[in-house]
């Protein structure tokens, strides 16, 4: 059953009934409508506004998550950093200074020569705290590549000096338990044959005929040859200025041309050439002068040592 509307009328003092016509009932329709959608909408934005959806909340965690992790990232950057800081600074002033290197200039280590460029896709929408982060890893990325090569010529320095220390003379040419005196004489002296004063340009170690006689150092044999005094002679150069000669033997256990390692048995005591007993004739020169053998024998080697080296 419709609803009857009533309007009060002053004039007759009775309420009146009103009669809607089919067109005003429609627009009032119309304008319940519209106004309870507005309703329903103001709601809705009020409620988006205040409450965030499911996909926010999941993003906000996400976000939260990422801060942490990028604090992680950072400190671990910064541990790199400090990380590296002792690498260079070990290398500096420890490995140069024992190998006698310049350490590295400053200049070189921050510039660096690795030519890593910082990652610059759409520079300027970049954030600026990874864009500074992204700086500060090219930056130790520079200094590994420097550091590196520094290590490089680091190993080549060590190399070229365990070759100096392999072939410098440092040992007795004969083992101690052969010897029979040691003529430790360098310099003037009355030659026991010549009968007159002059230079003994070496050491005279006197040992049975036919002792093993071991090369001091590594090196290339130049000559295996009978040479005057010396009589059969074997003259071993070093390299780096180096020089051994070794007199007096009765053979040859090597050859002119030949490679030997310090402790290789390179020819036997002889009483070969000006020489009245058998004995070691030994000699030292550093770039081409005589130098006194007693400082490149080591005489305090042990012999279990000694053992060790003439073994090999
Ligand atoms: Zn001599």
């Amino acid at each position: 059953m419709a609803k009857i509307l009533y309007r009060y009328n002053a004039a007759t003092c009775q309420y009146e009934p009103i009669f809607l016509t089919s067109t005003q009932n429609t627009k009032r329709a119309f304008a319940f409508i519209g106004l309870s959608l507005l309703l329903a909408l103001t709601g809705l934005w009020y409620y988006n506004a205040r409450y965030p959806s499911l996909d926010e909340v999941k993003l906000q965690k996400e976000n939260q998550k990422m801060k942490w992790e990028w604090e992680v990232y950072l400190d671990k950057i910064n541990e790199l950093s400090n990380n590296l800081n002792r690498l260079e600074a070990t290398d500096d002033n420890q490995y140069r200074v024992l190998l006698s290197m310049t350490p590295l200039d400053q200049s070189i280590r921050t510039a660096g020569s690795g030519g890593h460029e910082p990652y610059v896709l759409g520079a300027k929408d970049q954030i600026s705290e990874i864009k500074s982060s992204y700086e500060q890893l090219y930056r130790i990325l520079n200094r590994l590549d420097v550091e590196s090569q520094s290590v490089a010529e680091l190993e080549k320095e060590i190399n070229k000096q365990e070759k100096k220390t392999s072939t410098r003379p440092a040992m007795m040419p004969i083992d101690n338990r052969q010897l029979i005196r040691f003529n430790s004489i360098f310099g003037l002296r009355l030659h026991p044959i010549y009968k007159d004063w002059r230079n003994h340009n070496g050491l005279d170690l006197t040992a049975p005929q036919g002792t093993p006689v071991y090369a001091t150092g590594d090196g290339i044999i130049t000559a295996t040859e009978w040479r005057g005094g010396y009589g059969n002679a074997i003259f071993l150069n070093h390299g780096f200025g180096f020089e051994t000669r070794y007199g007096h033997l009765s053979r040859f256990n090597s050859s002119s041309g030949q490679h030997v390692k310090r402790g290789d048995l390179i020819g036997f005591v002889g009483s070969t050439g000006a020489s009245t007993t058998p004995h070691l004739h030994y000699e030292v020169l550093y770039q081409g002068k005589y130098v006194n053998p007693i400082n490149f024998m080591y005489r305090d080697l042990k012999q279990k040592e000694y053992n060790k080296i003439i073994k090999r």
